[in-house]
């Protein structure tokens, strides 16, 4: 299943045939949770309303503006370099690491970016400090669906509620880098949620950003250096993972930078493509 969350707030299926079937009507459903909120997303952690949901109308994909398909993850948990070739280039330019240590992944951790930075495709990036390099980072990025903690890695992949694309857009420079990875819109999640079911292996996948229609970025998922059930064992080893918690996987070789005008065009295997401005 492809969920879509779209327009002012809408929930829907895409279907093979480019339409969105909308299922809005189901978000009823949900349990009314007043103060204090859940740590959790409560449609990721009720995924099943949608399955016996009535559609209300179908509507082609080309009229609608796609969201975030997580409207309230609990945290943005994001590796670092992840990808041997990256962790290369990132130590070969200066205008990457600024001094900064990079590490490979297992010395450095995994990081957090602010949840306020998440949009949809169809608000784009807008970036901040433009006279500072600002990079792309286009990563598989996975849904959890079940609370956990200290998940063996040989179950993680049956706490995942889905994939997407992510974007993990970057101020390059000296500061921490959760600080420099967490303006509004510095995280794009999109085109839409497939659910796990659809992708038994998410260490296959093609992924690729192009900018103004140049590829920049394309690799493989299989090039992770700790893949998806590793990444997952490792973070609920420190904290507990809730429904609608997202994880970034780690950018591969190919960051570049990005500037106002630019239009970037993001695409994973078994997931689609997502068209973004930047300004
Ligand atoms: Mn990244």
């Amino acid at each position: 299943m492809k969920i879509a969350r779209f327009d002012n707030n809408r929930v829907g299926i895409v279907r093979d045939d480019d339409v969105i079937q909308d299922l809005t009507g189901a978000l009823a459903q949900l349990p009314a949770h007043r103060y204090p909120f859940p740590h959790h997303d409560a449609l990721i952690a009720n995924l099943e309303i949608l399955n016996n949901a009535t559609t209300t109308r179908v509507v082609p994909l080309t009229r609608v503006e796609l969201l975030s398909p997580v409207a309230n993850p609990g945290k943005i948990m994001a590796a670092p370099v992840n990808y041997t070739k990256h962790l290369e280039e990132a130590l070969a330019d200066k205008g990457i690491h600024h001094g900064n240590l990079v590490a490979e992944i297992h010395k450095a951790g995994i990081f957090l970016k602010a949840t306020s930075s998440v949009v949809g495709p169809s608000e784009g990036v807008h970036l901040v400090h433009t006279d500072r390099r600002n990079d792309h980072e286009v990563e598989l990025a996975v849904v959890i669906g079940t609370k956990g903690r200290n998940i063996a890695a040989a179950e993680a992949l049956s706490y995942v509620a889905g994939y997407c694309i992510g974007l993990d857009m970057t101020i390059r420079g000296t500061e921490d880098r959760s600080f420099r990875k967490s303006p509004d819109s510095y995280t794009v999640l999109g085109p839409w949620l497939v659910t796990a079911d659809e992708i038994p292996d998410p260490g296959a996948l093609e992924l690729s950003i192009a900018v103004n229609g140049r590829v920049r970025q394309q690799a493989n998922t299989k090039d992770l250096i700790l893949g998806v059930p590793e990444l997952i064992a490792w973070a609920s080893s420190f904290y507990t993972l809730h429904p609608g918690d997202v994880l970034l996987t780690g950018t591969p070789q190919g960051v570049g930078p990005v500037r106002p005008g630019d239009v970037m065009v993001a695409s994973l295997e078994r997931v689609g493509e997502m068209r973004l401005l930047v300004s």
